[in-house]
């Protein structure tokens, strides 16, 4: 049987900056574990919707999701960065260590600022930490420039619909630009496909984003790919960059 990890996935933690549910689509957790559970998946990345739809709840959210991770074996965490906020580096710095931590998460659209003004700052300080930093995609082409400056962390541009977050991966000069497959941009139908054939499997992670998981399951099982590259996408390569028991 195939093992799959979600390497980037979120959901509702009871606090005020959580994502509105409705009756078509749920984002508690123990819906989302039923999810998993009926597609076989065994562990999830997680970041709180409270750490990434406002800026306010940020660092609780992050301690709340770092204490569910050590209750729940499916739980993985990615921290959440506002970088506006200096507790946020400190609360990084002091967990990053964590052996469910995967690394920092940051959506600068949705904390509205720019990302070329805080590049620096945010992946500086992930070069220093020599870890992991799953972005949503923004200004994509111009994240290769931050990406070869800082060669002791990688970027987990997430979301693969684009050429553009092809490109990114090809043409940072260190190899240390990634993407996910996670949401629903991977309904595009070569996309997979395209971005296997110019930058291998090996940089694609396999993700769910609270999407459906038999859709984004399926986008990677019915894809015109090798077995050795599926396999690459579910599994191997969250196991070769991150300490994840399963
Ligand atoms: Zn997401």
């Amino acid at each position: 049987m195939v093992r799959i990890i979600d390497l980037h996935t979120h959901c509702n933690c009871g606090l005020k900056d959580d994502c509105p549910e409705t009756e078509i689509h749920k984002r508690n957790f123990d819906f989302l574990m039923e999810d998993y559970k009926s597609a076989g998946i065994s562990v999830g990345g997680f970041s709180y919707f409270s750490a990434l739809l406002g800026t306010s709840e940020i660092y609780e959210s992050n301690e709340l999701l770092y204490k569910q991770s050590k209750t729940d074996d499916r739980v993985y965490q990615w921290i959440v960065l506002d970088p506006r906020q200096d507790k946020l580096f400190s609360q990084i710095a002091e967990k990053i260590k964590g052996e469910k931590v995967l690394g920092i998460k940051i959506h600068s659209p949705c904390h509205n600022y720019d990302i070329n003004d805080y590049g620096d700052k945010i992946f500086g300080f992930a070069n220093e930490l020599q870890c992991f930093v799953l972005m949503h995609p923004d200004k994509i082409p111009e994240m290769v420039k931050f990406a070869d400056k800082y060669p002791k962390m990688n970027l987990i541009i997430a979301h693969l619909g684009s050429v553009e977050h092809v490109d990114a991966i090809k043409n940072a000069k260190h190899g240390n630009i990634y993407t996910d497959t996670s949401g629903m941009a991977s309904f595009n139908n070569n996309i997979i496909e395209y971005a296997i054939e110019k930058v291998g499997s090996e940089k694609i992670f396999f993700g769910t984003d609270t999407y459906a998981c038999g859709f984004q399951k399926g986008r990677i099982e019915y894809a015109r790919i090798s077995d050795k590259g599926k396999e690459n996408i579910f599994y191997n390569n969250a196991k070769t960059h991150f300490s994840i028991q399963i």
